[in-house]
C-alpha cells in the first residue's frame, strides 16, 4: 500500500507499538472493552487523547453536574455501586467509580495517556489497522474499537464579536471546559442554551451570581426529579439485602422502557408526561408571562426530556432574566439580542451541547483500496450494521456508533451489548482461521433501511422539533429506533452470515501478529 510521505516520516522516527486490539478511549465505553478483552486473553493498548480516564465524567465539572439516568442503570451491570450517594449521582461520585473500576480490573497499564488519534488507514497486504496519534506514534493492530463517545468534542456557535468580547477580558467557556478559576460571584452571568447542562447550572450558581441573563432558544420539557441523598438504611440493604438492589435497578429499567414504548411507539402517550412538565412550572414559576415563554411547543420527548426540581426555582429567582430574543452578536461588554437591546456581561457559559452528527470527521479513517469512511459517509450518511461495524470495513467496532445512543434509558446498556457483540466477532474471526470481517454492503444496507422504517414513526422524527438528534437532512442518525431490550436481542447473537471473512488463516501470521509489545505500565 502507498504511504504519504509524511506518513513515513512519522513512522520513522517512532517505533510502531504492535497490538491484536487497539481500544481508543477511556469511558465508559474504553473501559469496558478492556475489561471484556482481558476476560478473554485477547492482548490490547487503549490511547486516550486526555491524562487521565473518564471521558464525559472526567470533562464535564460544571456546577451542579449529575447523570438524568437514575446510577443504579446508569452504571456497568457487572460492577454494581449499592451504595450511591443520590439516586442521580452527582460528577464527582461517577467519575471516582470510573477510577475505581479502572484501578480495580488494572487497566492503567494498558492506557497512553496524551494520544490523540487522528487518523488511521488499514493496509490491505498486511491485514492490520496502522493508527497514528497527533504526535506521531504509530500503533499496528489486528483489531480497532473506538470508544470515542458522542458527546465529547464542545459546540460553540459562531457568534459575530465574540473575539471582541474576550479581547476586552470577558471570560466565555463552555460548559464541558468549565473554567473554575472564574469566580461568579457577584457577576453579571449570560448562560446560553436550556439543554441537560443548562438546566443543572443555572440552580447551582444563581445565588452566587449578581444577576443571570438565560438565553433560552428552544424551551425544554423538564420533568420534576426529587434528588436528595439515598437514606443510609437504604444504601445498607441495597449492601447487605440480597436482591434489593437488583430489584432497584430493575425498576429504573422498566419505568424507563415504558417511556421509551411512548416514544418510539406510541408519541401520543407522551402528553401525561407533557402535564406533568406543565405542573412543575407552575409550582415555582408564578409570573404568567415567564410561564409562557417556558412551555415548549413541540411533543415532550422530541428533543431530550430533562430532570430537576430545582431549574424553574433558579428561573423564579429575580436574579434570573430568561431572554428569548435571538442573539445577534457579541460586543466588548456583553451581548446584543436580535431586538437591538446589549445587556452587559462578565462571564458567558456556553451551554450549547456537542458536536454530534459531524462528530465522526474528527479521525480520518482509511479503509481498503484507501476508501475514506469520512468521505463515505458525509455522502451517504452515518450508518453501521448493528450500530457497531462497518461496510467494507474490516475489523473495525464503534462503540455508541451511530443509531445507538438513547433518549429514554442507560446507554451503558447499550455500550454494554456492543461490547460483547464485539467480543464475538473477534473470536469468529479467530474460529474461522480468518484474519479480519467486515460485514457485507447489502446486509448493512438492509438493517439501516429497516431502523430508518421503524425511526420513522417515533417522536423524535414526528414531534415538531428540531434535534441534535437529526442530521442535517433532517435523518436520524443518534438514537436507536426501539426498546433497548430490543437492541440486546439484536446484538446477543453475533451472525456471520452477515459478514464476509477474509485473509490467510491464523496459522500463517503476518509479521506483526507474534509481536507482544504493549505501552510501559504507567500508574
Ligand atoms: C453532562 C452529561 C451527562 C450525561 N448523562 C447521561 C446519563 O445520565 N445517561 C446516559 O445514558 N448518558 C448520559 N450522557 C451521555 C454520556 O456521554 C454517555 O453516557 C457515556 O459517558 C459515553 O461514554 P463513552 O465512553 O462512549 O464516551 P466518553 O465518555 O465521551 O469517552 C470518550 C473518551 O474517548 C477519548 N477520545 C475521544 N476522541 C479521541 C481520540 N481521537 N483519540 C484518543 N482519545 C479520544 C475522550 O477523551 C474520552 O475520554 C451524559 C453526557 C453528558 C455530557
Amino acid at each position: 500500500m502507498t504511504v504519504a510521505p509524511e506518513q513515513a516520516a512519522e513512522s520513522s522516527t517512532h517505533k510502531p507499538v504492535h497490538t491484536r486490539a487497539l481500544i481508543i478511549g477511556t469511558g465508559f465505553s474504553g473501559l469496558g472493552m478492556a475489561i471484556e478483552l482481558q476476560r478473554r486473553g485477547v492482548e490490547f493498548v487503549i490511547l486516550e487523547k486526555a491524562a487521565e480516564i473518564g471521558g464525559t465524567w472526567r470533562d464535564n465539572t460544571y456546577p451542579g453536574c449529575a447523570c438524568d439516568i437514575p446510577s443504579h442503570m446508569y452504571s456497568f451491570s457487572f460492577e454494581p455501586k449499592p451504595d450511591w450517594q443520590h439516586m442521580w449521582s452527582f460528577q464527582p461520585e461517577i467519575f471516582d467509580y470510573l477510577k475505581g473500576v479502572t484501578d480495580k480490573y488494572g487497566l492503567r497499564r494498558y492506557i497512553q495517556f496524551n494520544s490523540h488519534v487522528d487518523r488511521a488507514h488499514w493496509d490491505d497486504d498486511e491485514l492490520r489497522w496502522h493508527v497514528f496519534t497527533k504526535d506521531g506514534h504509530e500503533f499496528v493492530a489486528q483489531f480497532v474499537v473506538s470508544g470515542v463517545g458522542g458527546l465529547h468534542i464542545p459546540l460553540i456557535p459562531e457568534f459575530d464579536g465574540l473575539d471582541e468580547y474576550r479581547d476586552a477580558g470577558g471570560a466565555a467557556f463552555h460548559s464541558a471546559q468549565w473554567d473554575h478559576s472564574v469566580d461568579l460571584s457577584g457577576k453579571r452571568v449570560a448562560v446560553i442554551g436550556t439543554g441537560a447542562s443548562a438546566i443543572q447550572i443555572v440552580p447551582e450558581i444563581v445565588n452566587d451570581v449578581g444577576a443571570l441573563q438565560l438565553y433560552q432558544r428552544t424551551p425544554a420539557w423538564v420533568m420534576p426529579r426529587p434528588n436528595n441523598p439515598i437514606p443510609e438504611w437504604m444504601r445498607d440493604m441495597f449492601t447487605n439485602v440480597p436482591g434489593t438492589r437488583e430489584l432497584m435497578r430493575w425498576g429504573i429499567y422498566w419505568i424507563h422502557e415504558a417511556v421509551g414504548f411512548a416514544m418510539t411507539r406510541q408519541p401520543r402517550l407522551l402528553k401525561i408526561g407533557e402535564l406533568l412538565g406543565k405542573w412543575n412550572i407552575r409550582r415555582s414559576v408564578k409570573d404568567r408571562e415567564l410561564r409562557r415563554k417556558l412551555i415548549p411547543h413541540y411533543r415532550a420527548g422530541c428533543k431530550r426530556i430533562l430532570n430537576s426540581d430545582t431549574y424553574y426555582q433558579g428561573i423564579a429567582n429575580p436574579k434570573t432574566e430568561v431572554v428569548t430574543d435571538g442573539i445577534a452578536r457579541f460586543t466588548a461588554r456583553g451581548i446584543v439580542t436580535a431586538d437591538g437591546t446589549e445587556r452587559e456581561a462578565d462571564v458567558v457559559v456556553f451551554a450549547t451541547g456537542f458536536h454530534v452528527t459531524d462528530s465522526y470527521t474528527y479521525v480520518d479513517i482509511k479503509g481498503p483500496g484507501g476508501e475514506d469512511l469520512v468521505d463515505r459517509w458525509t455522502r451517504e450518511g452515518v450508518s453501521a450494521l448493528r450500530g457497531i461495524t462497518i461496510a467494507d470495513m474490516p475489523n473495525l467496532f464503534f462503540l455508541l456508533g451511530p443509531n445507538t445512543a438513547l433518549g429514554h434509558n442507560s446507554v451503558v446498556f447499550m455500550i454494554e451489548s456492543q461490547i460483547r457483540y464485539a467480543a464475538q466477532a473477534i473470536a469468529a474471526v479467530d474460529r474461522a482461521g480468518a484474519q479480519a470481517l467486515a460485514p457485507t454492503r447489502a446486509a448493512a444496507d438492509s438493517y439501516n433501511e429497516e431502523l430508518q422504517g421503524e425511526l420513522a414513526g417515533t417522536v423524535w422524527n414526528t414531534g415538531g422539533c428540531r434535534s441534535w438528534y437529526l442530521d442535517e437532512h433532517g435523518v436520524n442518525r443518534t438514537l436507536w429506533s426501539g426498546m433497548t431490550w430490543q437492541y440486546w436481542m439484536a446484538t446477543r447473537k453475533f451472525r456471520a452470515s452477515e459478514y464476509k471473512f477474509f485473509g490467510p488463516g491464523r496459522d500463517t501470521p503476518t509479521q506483526d501478529v507474534a509481536v507482544t509489545t504493549l505501552v510501559a505500565p504507567q500508574g
